[in-house]
């Protein structure tokens, strides 16, 4: 009897350990100091966007993912692990990319996301390496001129998580607004007429309406969208080599080079 309530006990107490040892190992991964990993790793794990051209757009034939913040990482990469460092790319949306940093799937967002107040309680950010504001796109055929023309009875398309999906509820209180999970579905669904405009940052419309001239913005920015690299809190470190590298590629000139690559024009800046 004595000796079944030992074993008993025993066993309670092994799964007790195992249970506690696997918490242990999830809280790690968060916790754990980031920049002391992607060293030892000799990795970054970027999130970046997949379906924004300009920014973050996957090269179906080169399997290659490409853009403005891919070029960024890649530079950011090679100059805090050295040139044998590797990047290494996760697709996020606007929604999944705070979820994925924080449960440790990847070391940092850089999809352009923009830094706000709201994010801050959750993440921290690196300086700000992008200038966006919100805009609208419309069908070159369109009445809508500006935000100012959203009212009651139109619709209008955002993206889940995105800041623009908030504003424009500020910005067009009289107007509906359709949610999709992501610029490519949202365009899709402008193009079928789901919506009378979509809305996001004048940056990523700009791409769209270069592939699709049947589509134009209308009206000028409503918002100021500083782009930031976004990474977990109290990663102080990882923080300040992030905001080193921004600043030496712009004292340099390879975030100009960057920029001019993408957008075919000097920072303004
Ligand atoms: N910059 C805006 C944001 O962070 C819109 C672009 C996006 O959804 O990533 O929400």
């Amino acid at each position: 009897m004595k000796q079944q309530f030992n074993k008993k006990s025993f066993l309670f107490l092994f799964v007790l350990l195992l249970v506690s040892l696997t918490g242990c190992k999830s809280n790690t991964t968060v916790e754990q100091d980031t920049l002391e990993k992607v060293k030892r790793t000799d990795k970054i794990v970027w999130g970046v966007k997949y379906d924004t051209k300009l920014f973050g757009l996957m090269n179906i034939e080169k399997r290659e993912v490409e853009g403005f913040d891919i070029d960024i990482a890649k530079k950011l990469t090679n100059r805090i692990l050295g040139e044998n460092g590797s990047a290494e790319f996760v697709e996020v949306t606007s929604k999944t990319r705070i979820p994925l940093l924080k449960n440790g799937n990847i070391d940092a967002i850089i999809a352009t996301m923009t830094i706000s107040e709201e994010r801050k309680k959750q993440v921290d950010f690196s300086d700000v390496y992008f200038a966006a504001g919100q805009s609208l796109l419309v069908h070159k055929d369109s009445d809508i001129r500006d935000v100012t023309d959203l009212n009651e009875g139109k619709t209008v398309l955002a993206v889940k998580g995105s800041t623009s999906a908030e504003n424009i509820r500020k910005h067009a209180p009289k107007a509906k607004v359709l949610e999709l999970e992501n610029y490519a579905e949202a365009f899709t669904a402008l193009q079928s007429n789901q919506g009378d405009a979509m809305t996001t940052d004048n940056s990523i419309l700009l791409g769209m309406a270069a592939e699709n001239t049947d589509y134009q913005l209308a009206g000028k920015k409503f918002t100021d969208e500083p782009y930031g690299i976004a990474i977990n809190k109290e990663q102080n470190e990882f923080q300040q080599a992030l905001n080193q590298v921004i600043e030496e590629m712009k004292q340099d000139g390879t975030y100009q080079k960057i920029y001019k690559k993408w957008f075919k024009e000097e920072p303004k800046e």
